[in-house]
């Protein structure tokens, strides 16, 4: 059954809320590796999504790292904190 634009709207809602509470977990303890978002908690993807990807984010650490989130992290990823550079 397809889900009506109205509950995919709230659920988007709850969505753009957890991400803002990881994100800002992942900014208060972003100094050790160990205390990084777990990628699944911020639908991590190894490839772009909408134009934006790794490289262009200002939490990407070259050649494959990243401040906020954990593990390996692709230059051509996306995450749901994603933040473009300024
Ligand atoms: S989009 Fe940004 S915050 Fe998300 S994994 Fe990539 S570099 Fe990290």
């Amino acid at each position: 059954m397809e889900e009506t634009p109205r509950f995919t709207t709230r659920r988007r809602m709850l969505q753009a809320g957890s991400l803002a509470a990881a994100a800002s977990l992942g900014a208060a303890s972003q100094a050790r590796a160990q205390d990084k978002i777990a990628p699944e908690m911020v639908m991590y993807q190894t490839t772009p999504k909408d134009g934006n990807k790794c490289s262009a984010c200002q939490h990407f650490q070259p050649p494959n790292a990243c401040a906020l989130v954990s593990g390996t992290i692709s230059p051509n990823g996306w995450c749901g904190v994603f933040a473009p550079k300024a």
